[in-house]
């Protein structure tokens, strides 16, 4: 009995192995959707400056263009100055002068602030566009390395998996099915007792218990949790 017990140990620690590798193998799927988002996020940032750049131009090449509409007004207004017959019609012409001017003001502000905008956000946008390029050699850098740590993971796994399969020919059904069973339920599905306690529950297990695991002629299970037990050496 206890050589079988030995080899469902081991058994049991390449189960785990195997687990632990393709656990290991999906997590690097992990930093390729991230750098993947950090990339997208970058190219949207980017995009989002150069629409605001665009608008602003925009907002600038109106403002220009109002300011260019007021000046020629200002000038006919002028014009008009040269044959005004009354005080009233004076007053009239220089009022609307005055409220021009105070329009080419606040559009000249507009723009100002308008193409200060799109300086900054040229800068921005190029920065940004920089980034997204160094995130895309990242982000390939990191697919390549990606590929090859899975190829790797994969080689192992298929190993112990082959390891595992000669391991389970060697041991009797009944007690496979009986140890496979129990794995579905617990971790350590065989559990050592150590002290006379069950490793897997940590209950004390009776003296009948630990002389039938003694006689060691039949599998013998914890009267608590239910595991396979195996007296520890
Ligand atoms: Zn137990």
């Amino acid at each position: 009995m206890r050589e079988t017990l030995e080899k469902l140990l081991a058994l049991q620690e390449l189960n785990k192995e195997i687990e632990q590798a393709c656990g290991d193998r999906d997590k690097l799927s992990i930093d390729v959707r991230n750098q993947a988002r950090k990339l997208e996020r970058k190219r949207r940032q980017a995009r989002e400056a150069h629409d605001k750049r665009m608008e602003n131009a925009k907002g600038a090449d109106a403002a220009q263009l109002n300011i260019e509409q007021a000046e020629q007004e200002i000038e006919r207004l002028v014009m008009q100055l040269n044959a005004v017959r009354n005080q009233r019609e004076l007053d009239t012409i220089q009022n609307t002068i005055r409220s021009r001017q105070a329009d080419i003001s606040r559009w000249e502000d507009e723009a100002l602030t308008a193409l200060q905008a799109v300086d900054e956000l040229r800068q921005e946008e190029e920065q940004l566009n920089r980034e997204a390029e160094e995130a895309e050699k990242e982000l390939e850098r990191i697919k390549e390395h990606v590929a090859e740590a899975t190829r790797q993971y994969e080689q192992r796994i298929e190993e112990l998996t082959e390891q595992r399969d000669r391991l389970r020919d060697e041991i009797p059904p009944e007690v496979l099915s009986s140890y496979d069973r129990l794995a579905a339920r617990h971790s350590n599905a065989l559990a050592r007792v150590k002290g006379r306690v069950c490793r897997g529950c940590f209950t004390r297990i009776t003296k009948q218990t630990e002389n039938l695991l003694m006689r060691d002629k039949k599998v013998v299970y914890c009267h608590s949790c239910g595991r396979m037990l195996m007296l520890a050496e």
